[in-house]
């Protein structure tokens, strides 16, 4: 009788059920084809690889300002847009409207501490 299964023990201790090859090991269990599996990991990794959807070199080197934060946080938003559509990409799409929620408040803020700082610089309470 021909045995249907891998020669292969799994972690559990029962037989790999994939279709074996002619000397009894699957594709991912045979220890003469790990090259081939090396170079089909590569391919898939290349080929699973999303192209870009943004531009990185219009990015600043640093981030010092409000601008550049939300630099970082449009150029982010523009490279998931375009990714298939998962878990990690949902997620990181609420991450990135929270972070920008907080880049906006923030910029919000500062506006209205410097409208307040140059009232009272003009009623003269504040130095300039
Ligand atoms: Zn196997």
């Amino acid at each position: 009788m021909k045995i249907a299964h891998c020669k292969a023990l799994t972690k559990q201790g029962k037989y790999c059920p994939n279709k074996p090859s002619a000397n009894g090991y699957c594709f991912t269990h045979d220890p003469t084809r790990g090259k081939e599996r090396a170079n089909a990991r590569r391919k898939g990794g290349s080929h699973s690889r999303v192209p870009h959807g943004a531009d990185a070199d219009g990015l600043p080197k640093q981030i010092r300002t409000l601008t550049d934060v939300l630099a970082v946080l449009d150029y982010a938003l523009a490279e998931t847009l375009p990714m298939e559509n998962s878990i990690q990409r949902g997620r990181l799409l609420v991450a990135l409207a929270h972070a920008f929620v907080e880049a906006i408040k923030t910029g919000e803020l500062e506006t209205r501490v410097e409208a307040i700082e140059n009232a009272l610089k003009a009623r003269g309470e504040v130095k300039a």
